[in-house]
């Protein structure tokens, strides 16, 4: 069944002390919650401390990124083994900050999905258009170029153990959120092309997010669309009561 999921990234933000305080306000506000999952996903160096706070809880920790390697000579490298020693279970891979600022192609993203996958971590792709492609009118050639990239030679039962974050890049950050239509078109475009590459139970199954300016104000209309199931939420994830609402509002 496809699930409800909202998730936390809480990028280049909190020191070690800050992500222990913020880990225990969001525990604390949702104690016993069973609506949507809940995922948080904290700078590398506060995973394990943060894990400390949430592992007895509904919330389950997540990481920013990942390097395909196993081991070995890749200075700064983090692996999907050393992630799951830390507790997480989902990993998010593609993330339009490190497509843009770091450089991840496709193809690296492919490996870093495939190496996720390998070790049991539930990866979150994160696709989605340019403002200039969006004013082009490309913005489904890009979103299909990227799902084309990232999952080149994907068997069709890895898709079941991964999700979908679509992601406006021009939404992230900005404040300008995709209007309800404008994202459930995208994410209807996304599980027609995942319908069409890897069946429908596949599709109808996978758990394709919404990002981009995500807010307790606009969410509880982003959510009431047919293919929006959940969240990944950047800068409102870093204070407990905005995280708690949003969890709220997508679990209606
Ligand atoms: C994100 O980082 O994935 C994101 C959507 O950020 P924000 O919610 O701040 O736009």
């Amino acid at each position: 069944m496809r699930k409800k999921l909202v998730a936390g990234n809480w990028k280049m933000n909190t020191t070690a002390d800050e992500a222990v305080k913020l880990a225990k306000e969001i525990k604390a506000r949702l104690t016993g919650f069973n609506g949507a999952e809940l995922l948080i996903c904290p700078p590398y160096i506060n995973l394990i401390p943060v894990h400390k706070v949430i592992e007895k809880s509904v919330i389950k920790l997540g990481s920013q990124d990942l390097y395909y390697e196993k081991s070995g000579a890749f200075t700064s490298g983090i692996s999907g083994e050393m992630l799951k020693s830390a507790g997480c279970h989902y990993v998010i891979v593609g993330h339009s900050e490190r497509r843009a600022i770091f450089g991840d192609t496709d193809e690296l993203i492919n490996k870093k999905l495939q190496a996720a996958l390998g070790i049991g971590l539930i990866p979150i792709l994160c696709i989605g258009e340019k403002l200039e492609d969006r004013e082009a009118g490309l913005t489904e050639k890009v979103i299909e170029s990227q799902l084309d990239g990232a999952l080149m030679g994907f068997p069709t039962d890895w898709m079941s153990n991964m999700v979908i974050g679509y992601e406006p890049v021009w939404a992230i950050g900005t404040g300008k959120t995709a209007t309800p239509e404008q994202a459930e078109s995208s994410h209807k475009f996304i599980r027609e092309k995942l319908t069409r590459d890897f069946g429908n139970q596949v599709a109808d199954e996978l758990t394709i997010l919404y990002g981009g300016s995500v807010n307790s104000d606009n969410s509880d209309a982003l959510i009431a669309e047919n293919n929006i199931d959940g969240f990944l939420v950047g800068g409102a994830s870093l204070k407990a009561e905005s995280f708690e609402k949003i969890a709220r509002s997508a679990s209606k």
